[in-house]
């Protein structure tokens, strides 16, 4: 193939809105098809409407888009500083026959000047346009459905369709792969575009993201924003890793792998038309297995703004990196998100950590012997040497007096220390980062409440 046969790709988001996942698959679709094919990646912010767009709203999406590591070879190109150039093409379907005036009653008027307070409509010719979409494959439209649509406003601004299908022709673009909830417009854009006297692009509609209950993902509904995912704590690559699957598998079945390979293995004509789940438990599961990858010191270095953060349960001065630096290998494989780590060491740094009903429920008060096991850790643990083996060896062996074996006798010194029933290993941190004193306090605190 020579160069000039290379696909154009484009992302082409609408700046009224934070970036949602949707957008984001949207985006890596295109990436991935450019890059595994050689084509180029254009971004292009579709900007025209101005009375919805925010320039923080474009900012966020060069921020996320650089965190998913989606890069771009062209733009970005901002669809609003082609005002002229839609205008141009408007006239010259106006000189053409293929769109007529309208007056402010919406009639057609004669003339074929554009002049202000004047919308114009496209003369949808009879017939059907059939859309040989590469996920969908054929979609024919009988024209009397679509009948005379505006493409130019009497506000002089263009339609999205009259816009979106000038800037495909105007920028090459051969493949325009995007959401779903677009097809219904792409009739009209092959229609303008055809009119145009451009070849319009091949079309790939992606499959609707849809959450538990096969609803489509929406704003208002279901956790949508890449933001709330990033303060979360998931990881770029375990993100971009998920949503590549977001309607797509690889033939050989390997879903976790480096993005290098997923480019390797990505077919545009693998896309599945049916709706994609986004399944939060899995994207978890996938982060988990990308935070068990990092290195204790990118471990350390992705944790450190959670933990230093003004959110954090504990007064800052309380707050130790060393302990951390000792903790975070311990919890490695138990966080499913960065934000994860709160709860493995809350109750290091805080005076009294919050405590968990149901862990209090489950161990202390309807656990066996509790009352007898923690009257019995108080006094053996007053005087033992203050090291893990013997804080064990003695909380062991007052479960052992009581009956019951080391992981109930252990189960309600864990809350009364930690205030859940589930954590990191308990006796180590324990005794290195904090005083006799202070966990003799808490557990008399459990005691009395018993
Ligand atoms: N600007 C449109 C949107 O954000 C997408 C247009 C396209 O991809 O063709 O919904």
């Amino acid at each position: 193939m020579s160069p000039t046969h290379q696909p154009r790709v484009r992302f082409a988001p609408s700046p009224t809105g934070y970036l949602h996942v949707g957008s984001a698959r949207t985006a890596l679709f295109n990436w991935l098809y450019a890059r595994s094919t050689g084509g180029t990646m254009v971004l292009r912010i579709e900007d025209t409407d101005e009375s919805r767009n925010r320039p923080e709203l474009t900012q966020a999406i060069f921020e996320y888009l650089e965190w998913l590591g989606i890069d771009y070879d062209e733009g970005p190109l901002y669809q609003s500083e082609r005002r002229e150039r839609h205008r141009e093409a408007v006239q010259q379907l106006l000189g053409d026959g293929r769109a007529y005036l309208c007056d402010a009653d919406d009639n057609e008027i004669p003339g074929t000047e554009m002049a202000d307070g004047r919308a114009v409509r496209f003369r949808t010719p009879e017939g059907t346009t059939v859309i040989d979409d590469v996920i969908r494959g054929e979609v024919a439209v009988d024209h009397a459905q679509l009948g005379d649509f505006v493409i130019w406003r009497s506000d002089g601004s263009p339609t999205f369709v009259l816009a979106n299908a000038a800037d495909d022709a105007d920028m090459a673009i051969t493949h325009a792969i995007r959401g779903e909830d677009l097809l219904s417009s792409t009739p009209r854009a092959v229609l303008v575009s055809e009119a145009l006297s451009a070849t319009p692009p091949i079309y790939a509609h992606l499959p609707l993201l849809v959450n538990e209950q096969r609803k489509k993902l929406s704003k208002r509904r279901d956790d949508v924003s890449l933001e709330s995912y990033q303060q979360r704590g998931f990881l770029a690559p375990a993100m971009a890793n998920y949503l590549a699957l977001l309607g797509w598998g690889p033939r050989d079945g390997v879903e976790i792998r480096p993005m290098a390979e997923i480019i390797e293995q990505f077919r545009l004509e693998d896309v599945n038309k049916a709706p994609a789940f986004f399944d939060r438990a899995k994207l978890e599961h996938f982060n988990g297995v990308y935070i068990r990858e990092l290195s204790p010191e990118e471990l350390l270095e992705a944790l450190t703004p959670y933990l230093e953060s003004d959110q954090m349960p504990w007064p800052t001065e309380r707050y130790r990196p060393e302990v951390v630096a000792a903790m975070a290998p311990l919890v490695q494989e138990k966080l499913r998100t960065l934000s994860d780590i709160e709860r493995q060491v809350d109750w290091l740094f805080c005076p009294d950590p919050p405590m968990d009903e149901a862990s209090w429920d489950k161990a202390v008060v309807r656990g066996r012997a509790s009352a007898e096991i923690l009257d019995g850790a108080i006094a053996a643990l007053a005087d033992c040497p203050w090291d893990s083996e013997s804080v064990k060896d003695a909380v062991f062996a007052v479960g052992e007096a009581n009956g019951v074996n080391r992981s109930k006798s252990q189960a309600p010194v864990r809350v009364a220390v930690t205030g859940r029933s589930v954590g990191p290993p308990l006796f180590e941190p324990m005794v290195q980062h904090l005083s006799r004193e202070e966990v003799l306090r808490r557990l008399r605190d459990a005691r009395s409440q018993l």
